[in-house]
């Protein structure tokens, strides 16, 4: 039953035509012959005062015609176990084994892994993922996702985008699927999304074009385009644990096999234990030093406190509870704090979808 259910969600993407009508793929300025594997350079223009900077990338286009997978790492050049995980699969899979392609963005935001600065592209002071889908004559941080946008996300079928907590910020194992109404193929994203064996799956339902829109994430770049869309989520505190590599690997390897581009066996994973329906923010109201009350803890009752936060001289200005019942997925360690920012972003918990 399983088999006839994905069968059916990968007609939408899957075209399996004669091994001889495979075309070379182009993308930026190279062109990749099927059966090879192409490591290059998206290049990113200079504009106005700013330098240009550059995309690594690796294609591996397979001898038969399949889906286009585009597994994105580095949009956060701090949250290192995506980068290394997209290292180690470009190592583990054969061009001559795909039936489909793989573009695998090895570190999407240069600017932020060479200055070792969390969050933010420090040329431009700006978050990637919330500058889709970017500009040719905007700042670095636009001129990379335009890149992105138009060289990645238009030429694929379905989209990884890869990350994990940040410095100074903790995180559970989750994978986030995009559906609802402006959403495509919730039903393959989840398949998908289950292959990666985290014990958190959050529902992100796109309802209104202001949620794909404002702020706009790769995520919702992936909705824009209409291909369905998977967030991976493992590591956190700028770390680099093994664990973590390991786990975003064979998630990346699981996707391949289920959407049929590799003909490798599904690794046995475990089962998703908890559901939820997009999350909640604990938000502060004041910048200072962020005292979390429990730093281990993840399940939270409304009212419950989160932490307090005292501000530069020394006072405490402010406690900060749980708006809802439910599950912490990341959050900040401390001590820095800023008005505005999610303390805590708390899945709200659903049965099932
Ligand atoms: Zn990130």
């Amino acid at each position: 039953m399983l088999r006839l259910i994905l069968a059916s969600l990968l007609a939408a993407i899957a075209v399996p035509t004669l091994a001889s009508d495979v075309q070379p793929l182009t993308i930026g300025n190279e062109t990749i012959a099927p059966g090879t594997r192409a490591d290059f350079r998206l290049n990113v223009p200079a504009f106005g005062e700013e330098p240009g900077t550059f995309i690594p990338v690796t294609v591996i286009h397979g001898k038969e015609t399949g889906p286009v997978l585009a597994a994105v790492a580095g949009v956060h050049g701090y949250e290192f176990p995506p980068i290394l995980a997209a290292d180690r699969l470009a190592d583990r899979i054969d061009p001559a084994d795909l039936t489909g392609t793989v573009i695998l963005v090895r570190i999407a935001n240069i600017p932020s892994y060479e200055g070792k600065s969390p969050h933010l592209n420090p040329v431009d002071g700006k978050n990637l993922n919330r500058s889709f889908p970017g500009s040719r004559s905007g700042t670095s941080t636009e001129r990379i996702a335009d890149i992105l946008s138009r060289e990645v996300v238009a030429r694929a079928d379905f989209l990884l985008d890869l990350h994990c907590g940040d410095g100074a910020e903790y995180l559970e194992p989750f994978v986030g699927v995009y559906g609802g109404p402006l959403a495509t193929n919730f039903q393959l994203a989840l398949e998908v999304g289950k292959g990666f064996g985290f014990p958190n799956v959050v529902r992100y339902s796109m309802n209104t074009q202001a949620q794909v829109d404002t702020g706009r994430s790769l995520n919702r770049q992936g909705v824009a385009s209409g291909i369905p869309t998977v967030l991976v989520e493992y590591g956190q505190n700028g770390r680099r644990d093994e664990e973590f590599v390991a786990g975003i690997v064979t998630g990346v390897e699981n996707a391949l096999s289920i959407l049929g581009i590799w003909d490798e066996p599904r690794q046995n994973v475990p089962p998703v234990l908890r559901r939820f329906e997009s999350t909640t923010a604990a938000r502060a109201s004041h910048s200072g030093l962020f005292y979390p009350a429990e730093p281990e803890r993840r399940y939270w009752f409304k009212g419950d406190l989160i932490g307090t936060i005292r501000d530069y001289s020394g006072e405490e200005v402010e406690q900060i509870y749980s708006p809802i019942d439910g599950y912490a997925l990341y959050g900040i360690t401390g001590p820095p704090v800023r008005e505005g920012w999610s303390v805590a972003t708390i899945g709200n918990p659903i049965d099932g979808f």
